[in-house]
Formats: structure tokens, C-alpha cells, sequence
């Protein structure tokens, strides 16, 4: 059987007495066993990163970035090598894994400019004889803890900005699909960041506290469920840590009556579906505006669902894989039945969905719903699969309060061809990343992604400048050379005036 290991100071490492079962979701079958390590082994990697980060943190970043330029060709060489790993534990299809790669190699883009962002912020003559200027300058030792859902894009939101920014990065990836974080870390260390800049732990619950009880790790950034994001943030928090938490998310579809039904179902069809509905930023609820707009998108809907093909994520024509493990399978499946039992009309039922030669593997066919209310613990609450929902809205002021109201606040987008409409709806929306005709409004690398209420805790979003503001803390010098004249002692508060 093969052991995922940790990789600390520029080599793979055992330790943790205790194991975790990594399945290929396609055949049902554990394919390896990660070690689930604490603080030992965190340990471990906190003294490599303690070794190694002040001379990384004074190396120019000119070369930092030519690091992060090595990392993206090494990774674009290894496109296939990691899209087929990847595939392999998270169940998505085979392109879908290259976009999951993609993604994160746009943040490596990103902070291959690190020279330009850290310039920091200067003030010529802010009072007699006085310059005053400001530098971002590194945490020191963060640490990443990831979801299952993106195992590429994911730690490289957090680690390539990190790293470039000057500090040193432990990466604590989820346990149910492991090799890919080990992989990137591998190539981070090709490419020439020095041992112990770039490391990989492993573990469940024990190592996250033990990160996050660190007294030498000085930000942690999370990605995950909301109740576990905001336990993070708690306890980091009160460690003294700098914490961003990220959570779940329930994300709306607002279909107006005016809207290009053609493309809005095309769309919502890849949201829902796409990676078995496995996306913080997909789209499980459609919200039509109006019963007129309600049974034409219907009507469409249903040929759309049909046309669907699920396969094993090898399959290129298949739209999508299994979902990540048996239990995940089983959960999607209870909320299903739980959606039956609240009176919500099941339009279409992808429980029971069996691929031929792969009976054992994780399916979830493509699951609709229709006349699902706000009361619902369906509606409330995040499936994370093939499941989509109609929620049906009288006008467009219902339209814009059900994401509003909603717990969760990732992203959001309406569909409409009418620009006010568009616009009222960007202002008003209380949800941090708004698609107008976009489905899936993850933003460019250069921006940040984040999202408002129970889909994030803490102060700032991942990559972009937010990132950078996360990963970096502000000094200020205030600076005044010596003229020959000695001046009076002040008593008071220097001002400028
Ligand atoms: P998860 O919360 O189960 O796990 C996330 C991380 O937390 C993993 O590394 C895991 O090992 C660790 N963890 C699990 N249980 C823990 C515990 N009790 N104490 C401490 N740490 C624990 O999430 P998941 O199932 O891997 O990922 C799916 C979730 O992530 C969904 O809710 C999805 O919406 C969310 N997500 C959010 C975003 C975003 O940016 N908002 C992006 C991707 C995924």
C-alpha cells in the first residue's frame, strides 16, 4: 500500500502513529494511506522553517519571483502527471482537475510580480526635515489548512503568496486527497526554494490544533466547512494569531424574466454539475423571477439534466466524477431524502446511480428539485453535490433578499439583459462576489476572493492584494537626519502642523 508522507525540510518524512484511508473514488478501493501526524511532526517542520526563513526573507524578492517563475514552468510541465493524480483522489474529471491546477498557477503569476507589490509607500518632507515611508515585510512562519475540494488551487492561493512575500509555509492539506499537495511541494523545492521555506504536513484534527496553538506560527489561513473555519479563527485568534478563515457556501442563480435562457441554463448547468456540485463557488440554487420565468427555465432545465454523462473521471466525455468518498456520497444522498421529507418537489433523482464495471465507485447522479422554501434544512443548509434547487421568487426584491438572508454568502450572479436591474443588484446584494451572466465569479488572481457572513471569518480575502495585506505586516519608519542645530526638547506630541 502506498504511504503519503509529510514533507519537512526538503525531504519526505514519517511520523504520527495513526493513519487515514485515501480512496480512488471511481472503483470505491483505498488506493493509500496518509499518516495523520501532530505536534511532533509539526514541530519538525517549525524548526526548518525557523532555520531558514530569515535568510529567505532577506534574499531580494527579484529572486524570489524567479522562483516562483521555475515553480510555474515545472508545473506546467507536470500538467498531465498532476491532473491524472489528482483526478485519482478527488473523483473530478480530468480537465476539470487541469482548471483546478490552472487556477492556482495564476496566483504563482501573480506573485512572480512580488518585486512591484511589496514596493511600499513613501512621504518626502511629512514635516520639516522629515521623510516618512511604510514596508511590508514578512510574518514569518504561516500555515495553510485546505479543503478536499481543490487540492492544487487551493494551498497555492495561500502558499505562493505567502513564500513570495518572504516567509516560510506549512501546508496542512486535507487528508482525503493528499498527493497532489505533497507533489507541489516537491516542485516548489525543484524549482529552488530553499528546505524548509515550502513544507507538507499531514493530519486531521490533532495537527490542526497543534498549528493553530503554535506559539512560532504567526498567521494561519483556512479553507473548509463553516464550523470548522470559525473554530480556526477562534482559537488562532485567541493564540494571538493572524487568522482568514474561509467557510461553506450556498451560492444563488437569479434568473430574470429577461434574461437569455439558453445560455443561463447552459450555465447553471456546468455550475450545479460541475465536479459533482463539489465547489464553494457552485451554483445549487436557481431563483427564477416570476412563474412565467419559473416553468420556461423548468422546461429546459430537464433536457440539459437528461444530456448529462457521468463517468469515471478518465472519461472525456464525461461532465462529471464521483463525489470524494463513501460518506460524502451517503450525506448528499440523506440530503436528498430529508428534501422529500420537507415537502419539496423531487423532479429528478440521482440517488441509487450505479456506472456499469464501476458498481463500488462514489456516483451521485444529477438530483432537481423544484418549490423548495426559505424553511427548508435543504435550503439552509450546504448539500455540496450533483443536487440543484428551485426556489421560486415573485419579484425581483424576493430575488435579491433570499442570498442576502441566507447564512452563507460566497457568490452570487443574476442573469438579465437588463443593466439596471444588473447594477441594483451588485449594490444591494449581501454577498462578497457577484456574477452579472457570469456563473461562477471566482475572481483573477490579481483580485481577492472571499465571501461575507458564515463563508468567511477574519479581515481579508486570499490572493491579490488582500493576500499580500494578509501575508504581510506594515512597518513604519519615520526618519530625520541630523541638520548641525539641536533644537529644544519637545514635552508635547509632535505634530506636523
Ligand atoms: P472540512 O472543513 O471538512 O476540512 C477542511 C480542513 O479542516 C481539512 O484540512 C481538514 O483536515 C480540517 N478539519 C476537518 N475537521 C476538523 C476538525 N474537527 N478540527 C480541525 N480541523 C479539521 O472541509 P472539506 O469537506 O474538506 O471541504 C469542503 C468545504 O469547504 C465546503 O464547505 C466548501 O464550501 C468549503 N470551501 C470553501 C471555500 C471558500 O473559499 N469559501 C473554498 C473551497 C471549499
Amino acid at each position: 500500500m502506498r504511504v503519503v508522507e509529510h514533507f519537512v525540510a526538503g525531504a519526505s518524512a514519517g511520523g504520527g502513529s495513526r493513519r487515514s484511508d485515501v480512496f480512488d473514488p471511481n472503483s470505491g478501493q483505498v488506493q493509500a494511506q496518509v499518516l495523520l501526524g501532530g505536534q511532533a511532526e509539526l514541530q519538525a517542520a517549525v524548526d526548518a522553517a525557523k532555520a531558514a526563513q530569515p535568510a529567505w526573507a532577506a534574499t531580494n524578492p527579484q529572486r524570489r519571483a524567479r522562483i516562483m517563475f521555475n515553480f510555474k514552468a515545472l508545473v506546467e510541465a507536470h500538467m498531465d502527471e498532476l491532473a491524472h493524480l489528482l483526478s485519482s483522489e478527488h473523483g473530478k474529471v480530468i480537465a476539470d482537475s487541469k482548471g483546478d491546477i490552472q487556477r492556482g498557477l495564476e496566483v504563482v503569476e501573480f506573485a512572480c510580480g512580488i518585486p512591484h507589490v511589496l514596493k511600499g509607500e513613501y512621504t518626502q518632507g511629512a514635516g520639516p526635515g522629515i521623510d516618512v515611508f511604510s514596508m511590508r515585510q514578512p510574518i514569518g512562519i504561516g500555515a495553510g489548512i485546505t479543503p478536499f475540494n481543490f487540492p492544487a488551487m487551493i494551498p497555492l492561493w495561500m502558499g505562493a503568496v505567502a513564500v513570495a512575500c518572504g516567509n516560510a509555509f506549512i501546508l496542512k492539506p486535507s487528508e482525503r486527497d493528499p498527493s497532489v499537495p505533497v507533489r507541489l511541494t516537491e516542485l516548489m523545492k525543484e524549482a529552488g526554494a530553499p528546505d524548509g521555506i515550502f513544507q507538507c504536513v499531514h493530519g486531521d484534527k490533532e495537527m490542526v490544533d497543534a498549528i493553530l496553538d503554535h506559539p512560532d506560527i504567526g498567521a494561519v489561513s483556512f479553507v473548509g466547512s463553516s464550523d470548522i473555519a470559525q473554530y480556526v479563527y477562534s482559537r488562532g485568534v485567541a493564540a494571538g494569531k493572524r487568522v482568514q478563515a474561509m467557510g461553506g457556501a450556498k451560492n444563488h442563480g437569479i434568473i430574470m424574466p429577461d434574461a437569455d435562457l439558453d445560455q443561463a441554463v447552459n450555465d447553471l448547468i456546468g455550475a450545479a454539475y460541475g465536479s459533482a456540485g463539489e465547489r464553494c463557488m457552485a451554483l445549487p440554487v436557481v431563483v427564477p423571477v416570476g412563474e412565467d420565468t419559473a416553468e420556461r427555465l423548468r422546461a429546459k432545465l430537464l433536457p440539459a439534466i437528461e444530456a448529462l454523462r457521468v463517468g469515471v473521471s478518465t472519461d472525456k466525455d464525461a461532465h462529471y466524477g464521483p463525489v470524494v468518498t463513501a460518506a460524502h456520497k451517503a450525506k448528499v444522498e440523506s440530503y436528498i431524502q430529508k428534501g422529500v421529507d420537507e415537502g419539496a418537489e423531487l423532479v429528478v433523482d440521482g440517488r441509487g446511480f450505479k456506472l456499469q464495471g464501476y458498481e463500488d465507485g462514489f456516483f451521485v447522479g444529477p438530483t432537481l428539485f423544484d418549490r423548495v422554501t426559505t424553511d427548508m434544512t435543504t435550503y439552509k443548509e450546504e448539500i455540496f453535490g450533483p443536487v440543484l434547487q428551485i426556489v421560486r421568487a415573485r419579484d425581483f426584491d424576493e430575488a435579491v433578499a433570499l442570498p442576502s438572508k441566507h447564512q452563507y454568502g460566497n457568490g452570487v450572479a443574476i442573469f438579465t439583459r437588463n443593466g439596471h436591474a444588473a447594477r441594483e443588484f451588485a449594490q444591494r446584494v449581501q454577498v462578497g462576489m457577484v456574477g452579472i451572466n457570469v456563473p461562477i465569479p471566482v475572481p483573477v488572481a490579481y483580485h481577492s476572493f472571499g465571501g461575507w457572513k458564515r463563508s468567511a471569518f477574519g479581515d481579508h480575502n486570499q490572493h491579490g492584494m488582500e493576500g499580500i495585506r494578509f501575508w504581510t505586516k506594515v512597518k513604519t519608519v519615520t526618519q530625520r537626519w541630523p541638520d548641525g542645530g539641536s533644537g529644544d526638547s519637545a514635552f508635547i506630541i509632535p505634530t506636523m502642523g
